[in-house]
């Protein structure tokens, strides 16, 4: 337009100067006077100079146009260049809608866009409408319609998205202005257009991992490649309770629990150093202190250089999960109704102390229970009252567990017990019985009173099995046996150790009601001076007054005694016997001059016995010097030292000591010279084959010398034989005692002034048939 007005006033100004000069020179040349031939001559110049002058401003004017024009159109054409180089290198196209004529341009750029050809969009709105998606229709045509309506240069910008040649569609970015005529009127819309694609799909990931990021469960923790804290999420805070403001700068150290030691935090790095992520469990202390497991994953970020330039820390708190795990693994292992552990816990637990006893050799039980009729309640009682009892019985037999033992309910009815240190057969017998009789007592449920009774199968381990399955599979048959045995009792895999056992059990509880209900009786052998053939003393011997099997011998039950820890009070009970019998002797002015008392090895080796003993003295007010105390020479030499000592005690009451069975175990000579001890036992193993055994024979005179030269007397056990007492008084034996010199008998046949008459003046036959009781 200002082309067009200064065009314009040039004409005018040349048309005004043109015409003036026209109006005014021909006047001019007529005011110089000058005659008609001059004035044709000066017309004449002065028309050729007009020409002239006009040409030469035409010509000036011309050329300051073109001149113009050409630097115009070469810097059109270098912004055209750099335009469509800057197009190109942003990779962007150009478009320009004439209003007017509805003419499209699409620069070789934007059909690039979309894979095309120059020219492939053709010139009209219809091809590109063709390409745009038909979602975006109806948006791209609002745009437009706004835009020509509000009719100003606003900056135009939408989004669209256009068919690209591979049938794919593009996200279009257009950007450009709407021109207007003089008059206001749209003229043309011009503008770029970009592929943003990949740009929108980078931001649109950009914007999930930033929601993902706000909204994760995880706690997240960036760092820098010194390790301070440069971002967090609003789970860290939630976690740990810290703030961004708090942890931001700081160190992740500032989390540590101080659970782990150096060497863990220098395994991560490593790890993660050489791997570049590190995941594993770590337990960190919140802010207000409070310790707890996270499960962490940490990778290292790398830049463009390949240096590490973050960390990041993804963690989760997981004291929850370790909470419900072990709620759940207690779930998986524990029996509901019982509480106690289920078949699974214990088959494991039968597995580990199996393992444990085939590598420590030491043995183990598994009992299993079954209740008998246990049917019969819940179906007249229903299971409510079931469900009681099968609790009840839990906690009874619980209550007897002591440790190393597990109770499991294994289903059902049946219980479990594991033993795992079970060293006999015995003491899985004794047990069973007395889970056998916890159960005797009558249960108060629910207003009724229930007997139950229980059968246990037992299993010994490693012995009766090698594995889990064989073990259970022995113990499954071996309750199978006590069922069939009639219930109510126990029975072993093994048939042998079922009889055994249950003998001895028996035995046990019948020896207790023996103890408490009087029947142990003492008998006295008489013990003579083998040189004056006089009677000196008696051994107290205990028997069992049995109400069915009548006398029972001290060797039938010792051992059981022993093994079931009654012989300390047997002992004590026949000690403090025998001492007021030798009170009551003396009383009665008997020649007896002593009693010995056996004591047994297993109450020897408690170190308490000289305590005992002053008491049974003190109670009885007997002379210590008339109480001699037996102990096997095995007993002394299990642990010599603590015998040494204990038989000092003994022997600072005042009371005599004699080693019993003397022969049978295994003396150190040089421990034998120091024992206090009073008497050797030879033991009637040695006597049996005197006189004419030569082994015997030696090793009498050998015990009998030794016993002098140590200056303990020494007394021969077993004398059946009148040529036994002979052979033993010549070769200088203090004393004697057995069958031949007086059996065993009960105090009140015991003569009180013992002698024995002229025994070697008596027949063999005669005498013993005499000596019979
Ligand atoms: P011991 O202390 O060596 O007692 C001697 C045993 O030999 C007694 O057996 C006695 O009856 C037996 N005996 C005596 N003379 C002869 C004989 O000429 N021939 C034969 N064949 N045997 C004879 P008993 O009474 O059966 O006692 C056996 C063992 O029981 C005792 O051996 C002793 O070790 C133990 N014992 C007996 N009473 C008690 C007691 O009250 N407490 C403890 N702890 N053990 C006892
Ligand atoms: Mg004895
Ligand atoms: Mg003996």
């Amino acid at each position: 337009m200002p082309l067009l007005y200064g065009a314009l006033r040039l004409t005018l100004i040349y048309a005004l100067t043109a015409g003036l000069w026209v109006f005014y020179s021909d006047g001019l040349l007529t005011a110089l006077g000058l005659s008609i031939e001059q004035m044709q001559r000066w017309q004449l110049l002065k028309g050729l100079g007009f020409v002239l002058l006009t040409s030469l401003l035409l010509y000036l004017t011309l050329r300051a146009h073109l001149r113009l024009h050409s630097r115009m159109r070469n810097a059109l054409t270098a912004s055209e260049e750099r335009l469509s180089l800057a197009l190109d290198a942003a990779k962007d196209g150009l478009w320009d809608w004439n209003l007017q004529t509805l003419k499209v341009f699409f620069s070789p750029g934007y059909t690039r866009l979309l894979g095309l050809e120059p020219g492939d969009l053709g010139d009209s709105r219809d091809s590109w409408l063709h390409h745009l998606h038909p979602d975006d229709h109806a948006h791209c045509q609002q745009s437009i319609v706004q835009l020509l309506h509000a009719a100003c240069q606003a900056p135009y910008e939408n989004t669209y998205r256009l068919r690209h040649r591979d049938g794919s569609y593009r996200w279009i970015q257009a950007r450009g202005r709407l021109l207007l005529d003089a008059q206001g009127r749209p003229q043309r819309l011009i503008g770029t257009a970009s592929d943003i694609t990949q740009r929108r799909a980078d931001e649109d990931s950009r914007r999930q991992a930033a929601a993902v990021f706000d909204a994760t469960q995880e706690g997240v923790l960036v760092t820098d490649a010194a390790q301070r804290i440069v971002h967090i999420n609003p789970a860290f805070s939630r976690i740990t309770g810290y703030s961004e403001a708090e942890i931001l700068g700081q160190q992740p150290s500032l989390l540590k629990s101080g659970r782990h030691d150096p060497a863990f935090y220098a395994a991560l790095w490593q790890t993660l150093q050489s791997l570049g992520a590190w995941s594993g469990e770590v337990w960190n202390r919140r802010k207000n202190g409070e310790i707890y497991p996270q499960w962490q994953c940490i990778r290292a970020i790398h830049d463009e250089q390949g240096g590490v330039s973050h960390y990041v820390a993804v963690f989760s708190d997981i004291s929850a999960l370790k909470r419900s795990q072990h709620e759940l693994d207690y779930l998986a292992h524990h029996d509901p109704l019982s509480d106690l552990p289920n078949r699974l816990l214990f088959t494991e637990r039968v597995a580990h102390a199996l393992q444990r006893a085939q590598r420590e050799q030491h043995g183990g039980a598994v009992l299993l229970i079954d209740l008998d009729h246990f049917k019969h309640i819940n179906e007249s009682l229903g299971h409510n009252v079931g469900d009681l009892l099968l609790k009840a019985v839990g906690e009874r037999l619980s209550a007897q567990l002591t440790t190393g033992m597990t109770l499991a309910r294994l289903g059902g009815d049946e219980f479990g017990v594991l033993c795992e240190d079970c060293l006999h057969a015995q003491l899985a017998a004794e047990f069973a019985q007395q889970l056998l009789d916890t159960l005797n007592t009558p249960f108060r449920l629910d207003g009724h009173e229930l007997f139950i009774a229980a059968s246990i199968g037992i299993s010994l381990f490693p012995g009766d099995a090698q594995s889990v399955e064989q073990v259970l599979r022995n113990v499954d048959s071996a309750l199978f046996k006590a069922k069939s045995n009639g219930r109510e009792g126990f029975a072993f895999y093994a048939q042998e150790l079922t009889e055994y056992a249950r003998q001895r059990v028996e035995l046990v509880g019948a020896l207790r009601h023996a103890l408490e209900g009087n029947e142990l009786r003492v008998h006295y052998q008489p013990l003579l001076c083998l040189q004056s053939q006089r009677l000196i003393g008696v051994e107290a011997l205990v028997r069992w007054q049995h109400p069915q099997r009548g006398l029972v011998p001290p060797g039938e039950f010792i051992p059981i005694a022993e093994e079931s820890g009654l012989i300390g009070a047997i002992d004590a009970w026949v000690m403090a016997h025998a001492c007021r019998q030798m009170v009551a002797w003396q009383a009665a002015g008997s020649a007896i001059q002593f009693v010995a008392v056996n004591v047994s090895s297993r109450l020897f080796s408690h170190g308490k016995l000289d305590g005992q003993v002053a008491q049974v003295l003190a109670e009885s007010g007997l002379d210590p010097a008339c109480l001699e105390l037996e102990v096997t020479e095995s007993a002394v030499m299990q642990d010599p030292d603590a015998a040494q000592g204990l038989l000092e005690r003994l022997r600072d009451l005042g009371i005599r000591l004699s080693i019993d069975d003397f022969g049978t175990g295994y003396s150190s000579l040089a421990r034998l010279k120091r024992l206090p001890v009073h008497k050797l036992k030879l033991d009637q193993s040695f006597v049996r084959g005197l006189p004419h055994d030569h082994d015997d024979a030696t090793i009498t005179r050998a015990v009998i010398a030794l016993g002098h030269n140590l200056g303990l007397k020494v007394l021969a056990e077993g004398i059946e034989q009148p040529q036994q007492m002979e052979f033993l008084r010549q070769l200088g034996c203090d004393q004697g005692q057995g069958y031949y010199l007086g059996r065993p008998q009960p105090a009140e046949q015991l003569p009180t002034a013992f002698e024995l008459p002229q025994p070697l003046k008596i027949p063999l036959t005669e005498r013993v048939t005499q000596q019979q009781d």
